[in-house]
């Protein structure tokens, strides 16, 4: 179990002083997954960095298993990160690079073994032990490097964006391991990246940072049903949720409401909104529409399932599904 408590972090040049993290309180559960995630500059690194004892913090206190370790170094912490660069060693078998922390350790060698054995039996690597990582793909390294904090048996995992330098399919297939590696294992993970697909289908529990403060914290289902805001509503949610402003939003009983796209209803003949259809995407088992309309700025995103043929230009009507609407108050916040 780790405690945040108001966690500050202030980076500090000469001439400059950059407010990272603001007033940040956070337990995570013995067990859980969490995904930290939050737009580029947020403050998701700083906060796993300062989690790990990478960095101090400026001010607050963090608790592991109910023990003070706001100031214990990363060894003590009893937490193994994950980066997304592997940092292998390339001159090393993969035997030797995953039993490299317990060398360090000092731990005798029928314990490193048996530690090592478990690890690759776990990540599926048994018959690549005797590698270099060379000669591995960028999944097999990933998990040479999963393996490595495995062997330290910690508290908990630390993952920085373990997926970013891995292609399209085999993210998916990784994703799918460190999931299934938590359902083994059943560690605490903290998990950091800005795919909210990943945080939406591996997490327990999301934290939304926004510029160095918490936003909401919650199941995936819950941030996607009940955002607390405006900035949690746009930003869980792919194709993101449309915005509806001014007269029509106040006709709904909203200064702005929000309605994602899988909640609003196309018709060529009747419906609440007139609208005319510009560019749309057709996924096969999807098909994304965008639609100008008076009502809003910007485009309106539609989607509907299967495949349904409108042809750019042709005028439609849409109608907003009344029990999936967001209704935000003029301070940005939810309504009900
Ligand atoms: P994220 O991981 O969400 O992209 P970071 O935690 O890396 O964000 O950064 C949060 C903020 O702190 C940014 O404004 C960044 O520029 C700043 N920052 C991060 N590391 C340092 C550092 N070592 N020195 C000064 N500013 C930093």
């Amino acid at each position: 179990m780790i405690q945040l408590q108001n966690i500050e972090k202030i980076y500090r040049t000469k001439t400059i002083e950059t407010v990272a993290l603001n007033n940040v309180n956070l337990s995570i559960d013995k067990g859980e997954f969490l995904s930290i995630m939050g737009p580029s500059g947020c403050g998701k690194s700083t906060l796993l960095r300062l989690i790990a004892g990478l960095e101090d913090v400026s001010d607050g206190a963090i608790l592991i298993n109910g023990e003070d370790a706001t100031s214990l170094p990363p060894a003590k912490r009893g937490l193994a990160m994950v980066f997304q660069s592997y940092a292998l060693y390339p001159h090393m078998t993969v035997r030797k690079n995953i039993s490299f922390p317990l060398r360090m350790a000092g731990l005798d060698k029928a314990e490193q073994e048996r530690r090592v054995e478990e690890a690759a039996r776990v990540l599926n690597l048994d018959s690549y032990l005797d590698r270099r990582p060379g000669q591995l793909s960028g999944g097999q390294r990933q998990r040479v490097a999963i393996g490595r904090a495995i062997v330290r048996e910690p508290a908990a995992f630390l993952f920085d964006e373990p997926l970013s330098n891995l292609d399209a399919a085999l993210r998916v297939g990784m994703r799918l391991e460190i999931c299934e590696l938590h359902k083994r294992l059943k560690t605490t993970m903290i998990y950091v990246t800005h795919d909210q697909v990943e945080a939406m289908t591996m997490a327990d529990k999301i934290v939304v940072l926004q510029a160095g403060k918490i936003e909401q914290v919650g199941s995936p289902l819950e941030l996607y049903q009940r955002p607390r805001n405006r900035f949690v509503a746009g930003f869980i949610g792919s194709p993101k949720m449309n915005f509806v402003e001014g007269a029509a939003a106040e006709k709904l009983g909203a200064p702005c409401v929000g309605i994602r796209p899988e909640h609003i209803d196309i018709d060529q003949s009747q419906g609440m909104w007139e609208g005319i259809v510009g560019v749309s995407e057709h996924l096969g088992s999807d098909t994304f529409f965008r639609i100008q309309s008076d009502v809003s700025d910007e485009a309106i995103t539609v989607r509907t399932a299967g495949e349904l043929g409108l042809n750019y230009g042709e005028k439609v009507f849409l109608t907003p599904r009344s029990e999936h609407l967001h209704r935000f108050g003029a301070n940005g916040l939810r309504q009900d």
